[in-house]
């Protein structure tokens, strides 16, 4: 029951009270009152009239019968001593339920008000019972959503913290051992060992890169320049620029995107440097001599693109793990070629800030993946 009609209920409750009390009152108490009353009133009479021998007058002073104004005076006595304590009766019932319903609603506002000082205090696993169905259960299932996103919030930034550490260290301790290598002659200043260390600071550098543009993306500072460009515009841009290391590496890219194919609302750098993470995961993660096809085709109201590569591929616990910042797949393989686990990250927020989708599929490991995603129409 909401808790309005529950007020409204107990309103009522007590006017019913108020009125039954009354009711009973003036059907049982007040006859009874007023009767009393006459009888003493005669038994007065009587008294009089039998010790000082005068006759009932009725003239209103103790003499004969009672006159009709002191039968209303009884009368009006008996109703208003009644009225009194129907009153009463009303005030303790009005009382009684009154305050039930007021610790109904305030008990639980006391216990979140605790509970969100606990919560300000930093004990993020503060979790209130729920018992009843109406606004006031509402809120204390806000209030436990809410605190659950905080905790969530609070393990994320703890979680990013210790995978940041983590980040940093491999290629700290990789420069320090080379230094010290090289200060205590171990290790020849050689030019294959400048470039490791330089390596090394570049992984550093593209890592620092990655953290800031993930903070941007994440933070929604990113301005997106939103026009009209066709599917094939998008897919050149990331092609032209990464077409020679695919040569390099024997690996044949196909465009297959028909020239008939509706313009995209997107902001052609964003999107071109999603296409490039693509192609270049699937250039990374593809042995030599393999294929990559980048594909589209419209799909309701949008472009759904897609890279298709003959690589390693992707197991199904990986498929939606890879896009968790700092997730690789083989650590010491990606870790070599530099990937900071971020890429596909920043890749889902660019997309999704468009107000498209991005996911990966795969048939196991050794078949090759698909990377997916989609743009609404111009
Ligand atoms: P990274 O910089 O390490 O490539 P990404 O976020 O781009 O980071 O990718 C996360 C992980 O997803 C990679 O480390 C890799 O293990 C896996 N991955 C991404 N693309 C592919 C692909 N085309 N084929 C197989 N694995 C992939």
């Amino acid at each position: 029951m909401r808790l309005r009609t529950k007020i409204l209920l107990s309103y009522l409750a007590v006017v019913m009270i108020g009125l039954l009390v009354i009711s009973v009152s003036t059907t049982f108490v007040a006859p009874r009152n007023f009767a009393h009353r006459m009888e003493m009133m005669m038994d007065d009479e009587g008294e009089t009239e039998h010790g000082q021998g005068r006759g009932m007058m009725g003239n209103g002073s103790g003499y004969g019968p009672p006159t009709e104004a002191e039968i209303n005076q009884r009368f009006r006595d008996a109703l208003n001593e009644s009225l009194l304590w129907a009153g009463a009766a009303a005030i303790v019932a009005s009382l009684v339920i009154s305050t039930f319903v007021t610790w109904r609603i305030t008990r639980p506002i006391k216990v979140m008000v605790s509970a969100s000082q606990r919560i300000a205090n930093g004990h993020y696993e503060e979790r209130l019972p729920i018992q009843q169905r109406d606004e006031i259960g509402d809120l204390l299932h806000s209030f436990n959503q809410m605190a659950e996103s905080l905790q969530q919030t609070e393990a994320m930034r703890q979680q990013l913290t210790a995978d940041v550490a983590h980040e940093l260290k491999t290629p700290l301790t990789t420069i320090m051992g080379m230094m010290e290598g090289l200060e205590d002659g171990v290790i020849e200043a050689n030019p294959a060992t400048f470039h490791l260390v330089h390596q090394e600071a570049d992984r550093l550098r593209r890592l620092v890169q990655d953290l800031q543009e993930l903070s941007r993306v994440e933070g929604g500072q990113i301005t997106f320049n939103r026009l009209a460009h066709t599917p094939a515009e998008l897919v050149k841009f990331a092609t032209d620029r990464l077409a020679p290391q695919f040569a390099d590496k024997d690996i044949s890219l196909s465009i297959n995107i028909p020239p008939t194919l509706p313009p995209v609302r997107a902001d052609l750098e964003r999107t071109g440097q999603v296409l490039i993470n693509l192609l270049g995961n699937a250039l990374q993660y593809t042995p030599s001599g393999g294929h990559v096809e980048a594909s589209a085709q419209p799909i309701d109201q949008s472009i759904r693109f897609a890279i298709r590569d003959s690589g390693v591929g992707l197991t199904e616990a990986d498929l939606t793990k890879i896009f968790q910042r700092f997730y690789r797949v083989d650590k010491s393989r990606s870790r070599t070629s530099g990937g900071s686990g971020i890429g596909l990250t920043i890749a889902r927020h660019l997309i999704e800030s468009q107000g498209g989708t991005l996911w990966a599929e795969s048939a196991g490991l050794g078949m090759g993946s698909i990377f997916y995603f989609t743009l609404p129409l111009a």
